[in-house]
């Protein structure tokens, strides 16, 4: 008789990133973007009751891991980008919710900057240009990867927004404005690299998560 072998079926891996970067500039300043993480922890917890393993890679925000999510906590763009680079690997879609800082201050000092008392000298702070984890992790993506990745613009929302799409080389380009930001819920643009768009209504995040979830996943 033929021996009968059982193979566990290997879950789909899901990487997401959520939330803002921090770029220090000194111990208690820094830049950053506006962003609550909401969006991507939507994800990671839709995700998650979908039946993937999730990874989900946060910056600084004040949101509860959902249950069943692997997280890792970073600060800058730079971490996000090195845990980004070891994680992706082994997701079969990798979704950049993260507002990512573009730069970060050349220099980072050690000690709190003193203002000079009695003088009104301005200040300049020289800025670097942070790496795209997004376009990187384009570069790199296997035929048997998804890759989205989302975009927030005051303007020419859809213009720009397939700019990003072509540039980044994504699968999936999930636009959305300002009025997202920090908000329980949010509309949003899906672009696909091929087919129509397919504009999103008004949604509770939670929601919204779901219904891009199933259209990537088709
Ligand atoms: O170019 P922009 O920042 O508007 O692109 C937004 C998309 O690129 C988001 O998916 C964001 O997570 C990703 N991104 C990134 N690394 C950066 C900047 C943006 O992964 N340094």
């Amino acid at each position: 008789m033929k021996k009968r072998t059982t193979r566990a079926k290997k879950k789909m891996r899901v990487l997401i990133t959520a939330g803002p970067t921090r770029e220090y500039i000194d111990p208690v300043r820094y830049l950053s973007n506006d962003s609550s993480g909401r969006m991507g922890f939507a994800l990671a917890q839709a995700a998650h009751e979908l039946g993937f393993d999730v990874d989900l890679i946060a910056g600084p925000v004040e949101l509860e891991t959902p249950d069943g999510v692997t997280r890792t906590n970073v600060v800058s763009a730079r971490e996000m980008h090195k845990r980004a680079t070891k994680l992706a690997p082994k997701a079969d879609i990798i979704i950049m919710a993260a507002a990512v800082s573009d730069w970060r201050p050349a220099r980072f000092s050690k000690n709190k900057i003193k203002k000079a008392t009695g003088t009104s000298v301005d200040r300049e702070i020289k800025l670097k240009l942070n790496p795209d984890i997004l376009a990187e992790l384009g570069k790199k993506k296997r035929n048997d990867q998804l890759l989205v990745g989302f975009a927030l613009e005051t303007r020419e929302l859809e213009k720009n927004a397939r700019k990003k799409l072509k540039s980044k080389r994504c699968d999936w380009i999930v636009a959305n404005r300002t009025e997202n930001i920090g908000s329980k819920s949010g509309r949003a643009l899906l672009i696909p690299q091929k087919g129509k768009k397919i504009p999103l209504p008004q949604l509770m995040k939670h929601d919204l998560a779901f219904v891009i979830l199933s259209h990537i996943i088709g």
